[in-house]
């Protein structure tokens, strides 16, 4: 066990102020801890699906390379992402998920001396990502409780605590945790508003579940907005969280500034053959989307029969308010195999996140559910 604190007084300060990210229970941990046999896990907005079988083969074919660095260019991958969205390679930064060019983006513009701004209740990862730069978090208050974006970011809110000192305005569209998302049109007047002195970070990991005739293709307004950046992740809709790959389309002189910073080798081989291929498989994205569109009304409506608060959502999870503590809910679906996640470190103790899984794993969360409420234990 650690003895009395050494080292805090040595860390950077910014460092000092952090908690850890939580993520979600993996399975095999419930399964040591609670001798639980098949659990399921609707905690991370994983895809229930699994990986595109082209990327399972892709994978197959690299293993043989294992020995040699990755492209530390990752000239396949840059290339394919250029073509399939009409841009320059040299637009293109990729990373060890979303999650590294937040961070990356964080360590290029932010200092102690500027700010951030972004919403409460927004995607954890970037207060962590400001934090720990020693740069200010301005946390802009989301939209009321009436709201039709209840939770969600209000864009006049977090415009109002632009300064001199603001160089990064994060935004997640659809948001992680609530669901909630912005419009074309408020989205676009808000990035046309800013100073030039601000760059815009626009998080679409869920953006490919959006179904919808008012989703920007936002890559488009590169040429209008040098200073936006939009960033996208192969972990959620494209089933590859486990090998950890992201990507950001930005100004090639961004770009090239993320470049200078990240690690040489940041995005290992098998993520990068694998993101390739992935790509291409139009059916696994159909498939993903569909299957998500059915499983978010399941959900919905499953859980509003439970007298359960769930407002709509565009990702491929759902924010269900418990109307009271929701713990002992989490802790209870975890005893019955079904692992959730609890939002109290985002501010929403009374709200659990649960991610839209099989029919039939959707079906166990909710059949768990009503033998709770009714007393009765759920069968495992
Ligand atoms: C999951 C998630 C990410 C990051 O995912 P990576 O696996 O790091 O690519 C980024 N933003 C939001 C809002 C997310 O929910």
């Amino acid at each position: 066990m650690p003895g009395p604190d050494r080292f805090s007084a040595l860390a950077a300060e910014g460092v000092l102020g952090l908690k850890p990210y939580v993520p979600g229970k993996p399975v095999a941990e419930l399964e040591r801890e609670y001798g639980i046999r098949d659990p399921i896990k609707l905690a991370s907005n994983e895809n229930p699906l699994g990986p595109p079988p082209a990327s399972i083969r892709a994978i197959g074919a690299a293993l043989g390379d294992l020995a040699l660095y990755p492209d530390g260019a990752a000239f396949e991958l840059k290339n394919a992402l250029a073509k399939r969205l009409a841009v320059n390679p040299a637009q293109i930064t990729v990373g060890n998920g979303s999650n590294e060019l937040l961070s990356l983006v964080a360590e290029t513009f932010l200092t102690p001396v500027t700010e951030a701004i972004y919403s409460q209740f927004a995607f954890l990862v970037y207060a962590l990502s400001v934090q720990a730069t020693g740069a200010s978090a301005r946390v802009a208050p989301a939209n009321a409780a009436g709201h039709a974006q209840a939770l969600g970011h209000d864009l006049a809110a977090m415009k109002q605590l632009v300064t001199p000192a603001t160089r990064l305005v994060f935004i997640a569209n659809p948001n992680n945790p609530t669901g909630t998302w912005l419009g074309a049109g408020e989205l676009r007047a808000f990035i046309g508003s800013l100073p030039s002195h601000v760059l815009v970070v626009l998080d679409e990991a869920y953006g490919e579940y959006v179904a919808g005739s008012d989703w920007p293709d936002t890559v488009r307004w590169l040429d209008e907005f040098p200073n936006l950046i939009v960033m996208r992740t192969f972990s959620k809709m494209y089933a590859l969280a486990g090998l950890r790959v992201g990507y950001s389309v930005s100004h090639p002189q961004v770009a090239e500034l993320l470049n200078r910073v990240r690690q040489p080798f940041n995005v290992n081989t098998l993520a990068q053959v694998a993101a390739c291929a992935a790509l291409d498989d139009a059916a696994h994205v159909m498939r993903s989307r569909q299957l998500n569109a059915q499983g978010l009304v399941q959900l919905g409506s499953g859980l509003r029969a439970l007298g359960w608060h769930v407002s709509p959502s565009a990702g491929n999870f759902v924010l269900a308010d418990t109307g009271g503590p929701a713990l002992p809910w989490y802790e209870k679906l975890l005893r019955a195999g079904v692992i959730v996640r609890p939002v109290a470190n985002y501010g929403l103790p009374d709200h659990l996140r649960i991610t839209v899984g099989l029919p039939e794993q959707n079906e166990r969360l909710l059949s768990a559910l009503r033998s709770l409420m009714a007393g009765k234990a759920p069968k495992p």
